[in-house]
């Protein structure tokens, strides 16, 4: 069976693409440092616990493993955090790449995806955002992304790395097996921070600014199921298997929801009041974060399955009822 290095496989993502590689016939290898990751949601393949700024290690699982491809997950990810420590993301999330890209350049593999994100855009009045949109980060995980884009693209022309890059819009709902799910601790997303709320795990959900350039004010984000997501992933790399070289993908539906949109859904879909505040704005959030693109679709054959609200939701709200791992 081949081996693809799944860094961050004990992560939200991650852990379902190892899912979804596992069911396509590969062998999902996780490296992950444990620090948001659960050794728990790792159940498809082997688990490797190591650091991306380790790079003995990152090469001692390298010549173990001998992966055909990298698929990089690893990363800090919270946009509040990233505007009060920025240091934090350009070292784990910048240094730790390029670590991680060095040493796959080291080992001879030649194959890599790349978890990017649609915070690489910034802020665009009236723009549709596809993959040649300017990218303009407002924060500093933006940033880290985009730094890593580029770190990919000069490796790929000074060396041999092709890679797919993955910007992803949001990310929501969970395995409907309830296999995995979505558990971070502390948790700053709007959909399970909703579901705490809303089974009194939390006092209430607090709307981040109700001043947005939006019909309701709120902001609007792109919503995309996690199985959807990982699904273009195994896309992506039969994209790399098949020699047709390196390119950009956003992973989105096209259809945006604002914050009391969501809100809405997730009252209709779990019959539950959602308690929630109105707050100010949180620092770094755009206005509206919506894919206008149709490469994905055209070019990999993506098409989500599960991406509407109501599915996201309930996927969701069924793991948060059943499932959780524990340290
Ligand atoms: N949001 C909110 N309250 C929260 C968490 C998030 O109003 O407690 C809003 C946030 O401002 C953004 C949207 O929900 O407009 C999605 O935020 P999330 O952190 O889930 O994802 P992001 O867009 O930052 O990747």
């Amino acid at each position: 069976m081949t081996n693809i290095l799944v860094t961050g496989g004990a992560g939200y993502i991650g852990s379902h693409a190892c899912k979804a590689l596992k069911l396509a016939g590969y062998t999902p290898v996780t490296y992950d440092n444990l620090i948001t990751g659960w050794q728990d949601a790792v159940k498809f393949g082997p688990f490797e616990q190591g650091d991306l700024l380790d790079r003995a290690r990152l090469d001692e699982v390298f010549d173990k493993y001998k992966p055909a491809a990298v698929m990089h997950f690893a990363a800090l990810s919270q946009v509040g955090e990233a505007m009060s420590e920025p240091g934090k993301y350009w070292t784990n999330n910048v240094t730790g790449s390029l670590n991680l890209i060095e040493a796959t350049v080291a080992a001879g593999c030649e194959n890599f995806v790349f978890s990017s994100t649609c915070a690489t855009y910034g802020e665009h009045d009236n723009v549709v955002l596809d993959e040649d949109t300017p990218q303009l980060p407002l924060n500093a995980y933006g940033a880290s992304k985009r730094a890593i884009e580029d770190i990919l693209r000069d490796f790929d022309a000074a060396h041999v790395l092709n890679h797919v890059i993955f910007r992803y819009f949001n990310v929501a709902g969970a395995d409907p097996d309830g296999e995995v799910g979505e558990f971070h601790r502390p948790e700053t997303h709007l959909i399970p921070l909703m579901l705490d709320a809303i089974d009194g795990k939390r006092d209430g959900l607090t709307v981040f600014g109700t001043d947005y350039d939006t019909p309701d004010g709120t902001c609007i984000r792109d919503y995309v199921h996690v199985c959807d997501l990982v699904d273009a992933h195994v896309l992506g790399l039969n994209w790399l298997e098949h020699g047709k070289g390196s390119r950009v993908f956003n992973l989105g539906t096209g259809t945006g929801f604002s914050v009391m949109e969501v809100i809405g859904h997730s009252k209709a879909v779990t019959n539950r009041d959602v308690p929630y505040s109105i707050g100010p704005r949180r620092a770094g959030d755009c206005t509206k974060l919506v894919s206008g693109s149709v490469r994905a679709g055209a070019e990999l054959g993506w098409t989500p399955k599960s991406s509407t609200l109501e599915t996201m939701i309930a996927d969701a709200w069924r793991w948060h009822q059943n499932g959780h791992y524990e340290k």
